[in-house]
Order: structure tokens, then C-alpha cells, then sequence
């Protein structure tokens, strides 16, 4: 069967997303758009949102899904080469199945291009090298807002990034069984991005997997009408001729629904 799933979502209670991403429209949105494993990962930036995740595994208890969901949570780095804000007991006491994370800025002053990739690309590595994370999310995305702020350049295509960098993360997903994420809002279909950025994303998608690692698809919705964007992704694994064997999925019972 197709790996048609998605391992990145939102809900409206962490407040990046909007009041359309509640659990239950969640489900019901995946299951019209043929999703048929599910991930809900809200964000994580610092402990004092632990209750709000508790109320996401409140309505997990209560939904009754047709596809198995799993109940994850996506970190961000708290600050420069900083630690993320999670550790085991953390894991254990929320209950979370997985873990997805990743760098959410540049942490730059000044715009220069070479130092921004370095610094995503040790970010990158760090993420994979941490026990407690699945999924390393979105490589090389960025926000426009950040970019719009410093009145910088936009960071429209990859081909910057050294080849040498990409085979390195690839090795280093593989070694340590870290996941790279294929994200459709934030890379595939992310409207700021100029027509060629797709093809350019998918040249470098195809070098990561010559490394062997895994691959997890996220749409990252943040709007009940972005779920669909998982197509983009599922897309994506066929043009690399990704089989089911590269696709993560998160291991054990689903939290609810079927097997
Ligand atoms: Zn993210
Ligand atoms: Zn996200």
C-alpha cells in the first residue's frame, strides 16, 4: 500500500495554528484527503506549554478515528546551538510517541549567506544526533517574516547548499536513524518560493536519499485547508521513486484508531 501519511500537524491550542485546527476537524480533513496514519505534533518552544498538549491528549482520548494517529510534538531549539525544551521524563509524563524538531530561524544579525547554511546545516546535524527526536523537520526552511523584518534577500533556492553538507546529513540521518522530513507548506508548496524552487527541492531531496536515510512526510498545516498539501509530499516520494521501505513511520500502537 502507498504510505499515504502525515506526521506533521497542528492544532488550534498552541495558537500558531488557527481555530480550524481542532482535533476531531483534523481527522475528519485527513481521512477526506486519504491520509491513512496520522501524526499531531503541536509545538513545544518551552515547558510552561506542556498543559496545552495535555489538552490535545484529552481530545485524542475522546476522538474515534478510521486511520491510527499517533500523539507527537515538534521542537525548536531555545536559542543558538541552544538544547531543545524536552528531555525523557518530559516524553514520559506527556505521554508522546514521537518527537520532531528542527531550527525555526536564522540566528543572524547580519545577512551573510555563507554563515546562515552553516549554521542550519549544524543545526541539522544536532537535531539527528539527539536520542529523543524521530524526525528532523523541514531542512532549509525559513521564515519570510524573519527575512521580511531584516530586510534581507528572500532564501529562494537550495542549490547554495553545498553538496558536501547534504551528503553529510543524509549519512549522518541514516546513522542514527533520524528521519528527514519532506514538508509540503513549508518547502513544497510554500507560496514565497519562485517557480523553480521545486525542482531545485527535489535535486536536493534526491542527494540526501542516495545517503539511505529515511524520509517522513509532513504537511505542517496550520489551516484545516492546508492538510491537502500532503498530496504535494506524496507526490514527491513517488518522483524520487521513494519506496515504502524509506517512509518513518512512528513505531508501536497508535494513541487511537486502527492498527
Ligand atoms: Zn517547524
Ligand atoms: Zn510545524
Amino acid at each position: 500500500m502507498k504510505p499515504t501519511y502525515d506526521f506533521h500537524t497542528h492544532t488550534h491550542y498552541l495558537k500558531c495554528a488557527n481555530q480550524t485546527m481542532t482535533v476531531p476537524a483534523i481527522m475528519e480533513e485527513c481521512q477526506r484527503v486519504g491520509v491513512t496514519c496520522l501524526g499531531i505534533t503541536d509545538h513545544l518552544n518551552t515547558l510552561d506549554k506542556l498543559p496545552l498538549h495535555e489538552l490535545i491528549r484529552r481530545d485524542l482520548e475522546q476522538a474515534q478515528p478510521a486511520m491510527p494517529v499517533y500523539f507527537g510534538v515538534e521542537l525548536n531549539f531555545l536559542g543558538c546551538d541552544g538544547e531543545f525544551a524536552f528531555n525523557a521524563e518530559v516524553k514520559e509524563r506527556l505521554g508522546f510517541q514521537f518527537a520532531i524538531g528542527g531550527i525555526h530561524c536564522t540566528y543572524l544579525k547580519e545577512y551573510d549567506l555563507r554563515k546562515l547554511v552553516e549554521i542550519q546545516h549544524r543545526h541539522h546535524l544536532k537535531t539527528c544526533q539527539d536520542p529523543l527526536i524521530d524526525v528532523l523537520v523541514h531542512p532549509y526552511w525559513f521564515g519570510k517574516y524573519e527575512f521580511d523584518q531584516k530586510k534581507w534577500p528572500w532564501f529562494d533556492s537550495v542549490r547554495v547548499v553545498p553538496e558536501s553538507f547534504t551528503r553529510e546529513l543524509g549519512q549522518v540521518a541514516r546513522e542514527t536513524g533520524t528521519a528527514i522530513e519532506i514538508n509540503a507548506q513549508a518547502n513544497l508548496v510554500c507560496g514565497a518560493n519562485p517557480s523553480g524552487y521545486l525542482d531545485e527541492y527535489a535535486d536536493y531531496l534526491a542527494i540526501l536519499a542516495e545517503e539511505g536515510c529515511m524520509f517522513s512526510p509532513g504537511s505542517d498545516a496550520h489551516d484545516k485547508s492546508h492538510l491537502a498539501a500532503i498530496r504535494s509530499v506524496w507526490d514527491m516520494f513517488e518522483r524520487l521513486k521513494l519506496g515504502p521501505e524509506r517512509i518513518w513511520r512512528p513505531q508501536g500502537k497508535p494513541f487511537v484508531g486502527g492498527g
